[in-house]
């Protein structure tokens, strides 16, 4: 890669300086992890910046959802599938597989790309479902309202994989408040980071207890383990970069809906291209700029144009692909054939995300735009 290409994404960091600062007190203490002040003090950061109760911050967002579907206690009723999407990254899928438990893949809608609620109440029925893992994809937030009223009426848990939505809220309401859990991915590549981390967060008090167990091996005070745990615990390190970039996040997020709005403008009346912007009322975080590119109408497929892309120096990304159904570990088990999520599969083949990130100037937006429109012979 030449330094012209143009990258899908690229990491937010706050100046040297400012993360020096943040991480001298820790050549005095020489507490490096193990809940030291750092990982308090961005604990109580991203309660604030959330307005969200109980917020239990891990290495990484991936442990994060195995550790709440594990907090939850989901499957031990004996109820061990869980309604889910195959509309997003293999963590989702593998977080369910690797509890034990049977993901069943429910249909997305076509307009925002999240779970569609009418496909999850016809799959609630079975009297095996316990949970409902829905995925705020790029973003969006899913039909919240409609997912409550399912898991109410067949007595489920849902968690939020909000990797994509930190941030975002519904009028006053914040991402983090729905469901019985959500959520967040701090990776590298996500709009916040802290180089990687994750966080369960929500309003029970007592799976926050119990996750602080289960990310510390569970180790109780006596010295002993009541339950087997893991080791989910963020260091002092990512906490400090986690501190430094919420400071910034809110102009990274302004710098990335000017990028966009570009892409809006100059794409806008091109047929066969379909773009989604912010549902009103929310307040979006711009993490993704995903277009659906229809082949017959557009007269190119996706990967034509991702190729066309290439050879101009930009690196757009197939986000989704495969459908997490499809991946090669789950090929030939059941409940994973292909067929079952026609909409899914179809976004899926058609999707292509456009290179967002914060200092992507909007000279290069429209470069990239110019590409697409004449990419058409
Ligand atoms: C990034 C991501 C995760 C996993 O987060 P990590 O911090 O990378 O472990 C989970 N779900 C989705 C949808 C993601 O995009």
């Amino acid at each position: 890669m030449n330094s012209e290409t143009i990258p899908v994404t690229r990491s937010s960091l706050p100046s040297f300086d400012e993360y020096i600062e943040e991480i001298r007190p820790l050549w005095d203490s020489r507490w490096l992890t193990n809940a030291g002040c750092k990982h308090k003090e961005f604990e109580n950061a991203i309660k604030r910046y959330l307005g969200v109760e109980s917020v239990t911050l891990f290495v990484n967002g991936h442990a994060a959802l195995e550790s709440a579907i594990e907090g939850l206690g989901i499957g031990e009723d004996g109820r061990r599938k869980v309604i889910t999407t195959p509309f997003t990254f293999a963590s989702t899928t593998h977080a369910i597989v690797r509890r034990g438990l049977e993901p069943v893949f429910a249909d997305i809608k076509l307009d925002d790309y999240t779970l569609d609620p009418l496909e999850i109440a016809k799959l609630a029925e079975d009297p095996q479902v316990g949970a409902i893992v829905p995925v705020h994809v790029y973003g969006n937030i899913c039909d919240v309202a409609s997912i409550d009223k399912i898991a109410k009426k067949n007595g489920l848990k849902v968690i939020y994989d909000a990797a994509h939505a930190f941030g975002v809220s519904v009028g006053n309401t914040s991402v983090a408040e729905f469901g019985d859990a959500s959520v967040f991915s701090f990776h590298a590549t996500k709009v916040f980071n802290s180089i990687e981390g994750g966080a369960v967060c929500g309003s029970d008090e007592s799976l926050s207890h119990k996750l602080n167990y289960l990310k510390n091996f569970g180790i109780n005070e006596d010295g002993d383990c009541d339950i087997a745990g893991m080791n989910g615990k963020m260091n002092e390190f990512c906490s400090a970069m986690g501190i430094c970039n919420l400071r910034h996040l809110d102009s990274e997020i302004e710098k990335r809906r000017a990028i966009a709005y570009t892409y809006c403008e100059y794409l806008d009346g091109l047929p066969g291209v379909k773009m989604s912007m912010p549902r009103r009322g929310t307040k979006p975080n711009f993490a993704y700029f995903p277009v659906l590119f229809d082949p017959v109408v557009f007269g190119m497929s996706r990967d034509d144009v991702f190729d066309v892309l290439l050879k101009a120096g930009v690196v757009a990304r197939r986000y989704f692909y495969p459908l997490t159904s499809n991946l090669k570990c789950y090929h030939g088990r059941s409940g994973f054939e292909q067929g079952r999520t026609p909409i899914a599969s179809w976004v899926s083949e058609n999707i292509l995300t456009l290179p967002l990130f914060a200092d992507l100037s909007v000279k290069d937006a429209r470069m990239i735009c110019r590409v697409i429109r004449e990419s058409k012979a």
